[in-house]
């Protein structure tokens, strides 16, 4: 229910608004502890419904399916070979054998060092 997701969501911002519009108009003047005690009712029912909020899982057959694949940002970063001076990403291209070792110049910086951490290159 996305619906009811979002209306808990605005609900509990309104009620968290006026708790603390409560709270202020607490606080200049003596003996308005009812004022206090709405503001606590208000915050206490805005958490409440933040909290079901999001333990309200979405529904998989009304949701759109949208899959959002985390693994990928990851394993690309596992593929690349980032320049260890100023962090640019490194082609295959940079990769020249040098006395039968793997050797990457920097297109961005010029640095040239030895892959010696990189087994799949
Ligand atoms: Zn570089």
């Amino acid at each position: 229910m996305k619906f009811g997701k979002i209306t808990m969501f605005i609900l509990a911002a309104f009620a968290l608004v006026f708790s603390f519009l409560f709270f202020l108009g607490s606080g200049g003047q003596t003996g308005s502890a009812i004022y206090i005690q709405i503001a606590i009712i208000l915050a206490a029912v805005g958490f409440v419904l933040i909290f079901f909020a999001t333990r309200i899982k979405s529904n998989p057959d009304a949701a759109q399916n949208v899959t959002v694949n985390i693994d990928l940002p990851g394993e690309v970063g596992m593929d690349t070979i980032k320049c260890k001076s100023c962090g640019g990403v490194l082609a295959a291209k940079d990769v020249k054998l040098v006395a039968g070792a793997p050797v990457v110049t920097c297109p961005y910086c010029g640095t040239t060092y030895q892959l010696t951490e990189e087994p799949k290159w």
